[in-house]
Order: C-alpha cells, then sequence, then structure tokens
C-alpha cells in the first residue's frame, strides 16, 4: 500500500500544481483578450523616451453607448505634478487609467502626452511608459525577488535590490529566512495588504515610468500603515506624471490638483486646502472620513 502512497501522492500534488498553473494561464489570457480589442494606427509610432505632459481634453466615454460614463472630462499634469481623482465607487476613476491605457479609446475629446493624441502611439510604447499600483496586485507563484523583477525582467540584481529599497520593502524581505527567494503567492508567504502594495511599487519603480498611476485600494488599512504608504507614494512620484485614484482623502490632501468626480463629470476641483474652503461635496466626504478614521483607531 506504501508503494502506491507515495506515486498516487505525487500525482495529487502534480495535479494541483498544474491547475494552478491553467489559472495563472488564464488569467493572462483574459488580460490579453481585453488588450487585443483595440489596434494600433497603421502609422503609430513609438512614445519618445522622456517626461510626459499628460491631458485628458474634454473627455466623453461610455461602455454601453446607452448609458455614459465620463462627460467632459479634462485634467492635466505638468511632470513632477500629482493630480488625485477621487468621488463615490462607480464615479469612473478606474475609467480614466483604463483610457490611459488605451484598453478603450474615448468616444470625444482626446488624451494627449506632450501635446500630441495618444492614439498616435504605439500600444507597447505607451504601456512602456505607464506604471502602474493596482487595487488588487496579482502575486505570481514564485519568489519575491520575481515578483518585483516582473516590472523589468531584465534589471540587474542592484537595480531590483534599489526598487525595493525605494519601495520600504528590503528589510522586510532581508529579515525573512530564505530573503529575496522567499516564495510568495497563493501557495507561499502570504503577505499583508501594504506589503503586496509595496511590491507593486516596487515593481512599478524597476519599470521607472514617465507616468506613475496609484490606483488606491479601497480596503481601510490602519493609520499607520496609510502614512507609510503615502510617504512611499510621493517618494514614487517624484520628477514624474502622477495619477492617484483615490479613496482615501488622506492620501491626496498634497496633490497638485484634486478633482472631485460625480456620475462622470467633474463637480469640483482644486488643493485639498482651496476645496475645504469652499465648503462642498469634498468638505462633506473629508468630514465624514475623518469620523469613520478617528472612530476606527479608537
Ligand atoms: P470604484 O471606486 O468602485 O473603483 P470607479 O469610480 O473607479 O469605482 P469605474 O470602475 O470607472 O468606477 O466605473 C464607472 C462605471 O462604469 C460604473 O458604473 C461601472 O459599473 C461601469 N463599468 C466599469 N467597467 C465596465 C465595463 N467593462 N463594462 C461596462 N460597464 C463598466
Amino acid at each position: 500500500l506504501i508503494q502506491l502512497y507515495i506515486p498516487l501522492n505525487f500525482l495529487g500534488v502534480l495535479y494541483r500544481e498544474i491547475r494552478q498553473s491553467l489559472v495563472d494561464i488564464e488569467r493572462m489570457f483574459g488580460l490579453l483578450r481585453t488588450e487585443r480589442e483595440i489596434q494600433d494606427a497603421p502609422d503609430a509610432v513609438a512614445l519618445p523616451h522622456g517626461p510626459v505632459h499628460l491631458r485628458f481634453e474634454s473627455v466623453g466615454f461610455a461602455y454601453d453607448p446607452r448609458r455614459p460614463v465620463l462627460e467632459d472630462v479634462s485634467l492635466s499634469i505638468a511632470p513632477g505634478q500629482t493630480v488625485a481623482v477621487v468621488g463615490h465607487s462607480g464615479a469612473g476613476k478606474s475609467t480614466l487609467s483604463r483610457l490611459l491605457f488605451r484598453f478603450y479609446d474615448v468616444q470625444q475629446g482626446r488624451i494627449t502626452l506632450n501635446g500630441t493624441d495618444l492614439r498616435h502611439y504605439t500600444q507597447a510604447s505607451l504601456r512602456q511608459a505607464i506604471g502602474i499600483v493596482p487595487q488588487d496586485t496579482v502575486l505570481f507563484n514564485d519568489s519575491i525577488r520575481y515578483n518585483i523583477q516582473y516590472g523589468r525582467p531584465e534589471a540587474s540584481e542592484a537595480e531590483v535590490l534599489a526598487a525595493a529599497r525605494a519601495a520600504q520593502l528590503h528589510d522586510f524581505i532581508a529579515s525573512l529566512p530564505d530573503g529575496y527567494e522567499t516564495r510568495v503567492g497563493e501557495r507561499g508567504l502570504k503577505l499583508s495588504g501594504g506589503e503586496k502594495q509595496r511590491v507593486a511599487i516596487a515593481r512599478a519603480l524597476l519599470k521607472d515610468p514617465a507616468i506613475l498611476i496609484f490606483d488606491e485600494a479601497t480596503s481601510a488599512l490602519d493609520s499607520k500603515t496609510e502614512k507609510a504608504i503615502q510617504s512611499q507614494l510621493e517618494a514614487a512620484a517624484v520628477g514624474r506624471t502622477a495619477l492617484i485614484i483615490a479613496h482615501r482623502l488622506s492620501t491626496v490632501m498634497n496633490a497638485s490638483e484634486i478633482i472631485v468626480l460625480d456620475g462622470g463629470r467633474v463637480i469640483e476641483r482644486g488643493t485639498h486646502k482651496a476645496l475645504l474652503e469652499a465648503q462642498g461635496n469634498y468638505a462633506r466626504m473629508w468630514a465624514l472620513q475623518q469620523q469613520d478614521e478617528h472612530g476606527r483607531d479608537d
């Protein structure tokens, strides 16, 4: 019986490995399918390297023509600036980043990079220029090194370490018995929400993108983790064109401009200070979140 048990047990492990790999592959193809819907223009050129001034000019968009999702949205982010977009769930915030990645094309207005319509550029060069820290980071069932290096597979060891340091992840990794070889993901070490987000920041930094999108997680973090992420984000945004899609208003206090979206329209815009003084929607959202946070920390 024992002679049978070992190969059967091995087959069980193998089966689980294959099933997991299939799930990973499926996820990858899911992404590829969405990307293929939009084709490059025949005369598309590569976006030149270097700083990018990003503009949304009266952008209108709908996933379904019967239901507009964005209407007449304009914003401008110069290199070194951070613009934050806030608003209720479903207001259209993440749609802005999908349009920037060109998963979809705008139906009215245009998006420009240094004054040129983004449809003029190849999607590959566009995506090369954008680093994203997504709401929910997918970790591959592999080493933590692999998970960071995924941002730029040809990066050197020194560059991976530098990105991990900049994301304030290095000391944590160094404290693990297997260091950078520690396996993470569903079958490895489970990282906390804050740690996962730092892996995503390290990945994005390794790519050294001109444009950085930070799609903040909706889940509540304790105020210490929130402050840590806030400072990493500010460090990561230095010298880049940064767009924050925010759920927690404390993340956006220092933004060059805050845009309040409601039902796909810009209803308010300005700095944190100016918006509080205006005593409108933003000021009300701020007051509510302050109450919430104090409740949570108590
Ligand atoms: P949240 O804060 O919950 O992330 P959001 O402001 O980022 O919300 P979006 O994800 O931009 O909102 O979605 C805006 C609207 O578009 C929502 O009403 C949503 O249901 C709809 N929507 C989003 N993605 C699709 C899609 N692929 N097809 C159809 N409708 C969609």
